[in-house]
């Protein structure tokens, strides 16, 4: 991703290639967008109440054309593992470049244009996604949509371009969730609760960060609640109209929806093996213990962790060195900071 990062940062300063007409220019950006392979786009505000506050100086327009890239639906059933680690991070490679090529199609319409993710995200990104009508906050924390589920990376342009806003659909998500439940039910990390709770001045399904985080660090990014939801294995049509027929959520209690396998992680001394419908890891609490203090703490330590194995040849010290200080230096001049949920 990093080659990607300075051409997305920069992407709002360029100036427009083409000539404005003053039209509206929506329908022309979502058939870009589909064209370039999209699964869906929709346009808003870009809210400034979700923006990070290091980004406040950093949006430039106020539209936003919100944009969802369908991640790998094989790679994502074998979560968690390294393939459907590939599904999320491979699909950021290829979103990076179609970003920039849709904001270079938008320059071309005569107006700015300027990239925010994936990875470099200025703002939290889903209730805009909410507002263009793309779907609805699930249970598990994530976006639905009703083609995908959860399955789907998200990205933001912001422009001047004159647009018409799309509006929020009830998809029937949050009624449903509140029948479903199997991504609560299967998280390893209980990260997730069977309520909405108020945060924030919003109502939500809100993710315990404490209880998440620690999982998805040692089991390859976890992803079990994406894995697990019905609405990303089967589309929303399909639960929709079972539970219409049966009353039942399609797949729940099934080992094919809700089993799942942790590999064995780097420390082998947490649960590993298999899990199926009703069977949970179990973690004592040094499990959850998020390592504290500064960044400059944690690249000294790493340095000294380093230094304190005797099998560390001179060359070897000297390498670590090396990136002991580039590292220190890029903290220092406060680089690498960007979205904060990938840093
Ligand atoms: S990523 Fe894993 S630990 Fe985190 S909420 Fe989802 S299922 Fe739970
Ligand atoms: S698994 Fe069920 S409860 Fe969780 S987000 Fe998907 S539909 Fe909602």
């Amino acid at each position: 991703m990093q080659p990607f990062y300075g051409l997305m940062n920069a992407s709002g300063d360029l100036e427009p290639t083409g000539t404005p007409t003053g039209e509206d220019v929506t329908e022309l950006i979502k058939a870009k967008a589909r064209e370039l392979g999209y699964l869906d786009v929709g346009m808003t505000a870009h809210d400034r109440r979700y923006v990070y506050e290091d980004r406040r100086q950093h949006i430039k327009y106020p539209h936003a054309v919100c944009l969802a890239l369908e991640q790998d639906f094989v790679e994502t059933q074998s979560a968690p593992s390294m393939d459907a680690e590939h599904g999320h991070y491979g699909t950021y490679e290829v979103q990076a470049p179609l970003g920039l090529e849709m904001a270079a199609y938008i320059r071309s319409l005569g107006y700015h244009a300027q990239v925010h993710g994936p990875s470099n995200h200025s703002a939290a990104t889903i209730p805009m996604f909410v507002q263009a009508g793309l779907g609805q906050l699930g249970a598990n924390g994530q976006l639905l949509t009703p083609h995908a589920g959860a399955r789907c990376r998200l990205q933001i342009i912001t422009t001047d371009a004159p647009v018409t806003y799309d509006g929020p659909v009830d998809y029937g998500f949050h009624a449903l969730c509140q029948v479903c439940q199997v991504c609560v039910d299967r998280c390893p990390g209980r990260a997730l609760g069977r309520e909405k709770i108020w945060w924030r001045g919003v109502e939500k399904n809100k993710l315990a960060y404490k209880r998440c985080r620690p999982v998805m660090v040692r089991y390859e990014g976890c992803a079990i609640c994406m894995k697990v939801c019905p609405v990303n294995r089967y589309g929303a049509k399909a639960v929709m109209e079972h539970y219409l027929a049966t009353g039942q959520v399609l797949g729940k209690g099934t080992h094919g929806l809700e089993g799942y396998t942790l590999h064995p992680e780097s420390t082998g001394k947490y649960a590993e093996g298999y899990f199926g419908p009703g069977q949970l890891p179990v973690f004592n609490s040094e499990f959850f213990e998020i390592p504290r203090g500064t960044r400059e703490q944690a690249a000294l330590d790493g340095l000294i962790k380093v230094l304190a194995t005797p099998e560390t040849t001179p060359e070897g010290e000297e390498a670590v060195l090396h990136a002991f200080r580039n590292r220190l230096k890029s903290i220092v001049k406060g680089e690498a900071v960007s979205d904060s949920t990938m840093f």
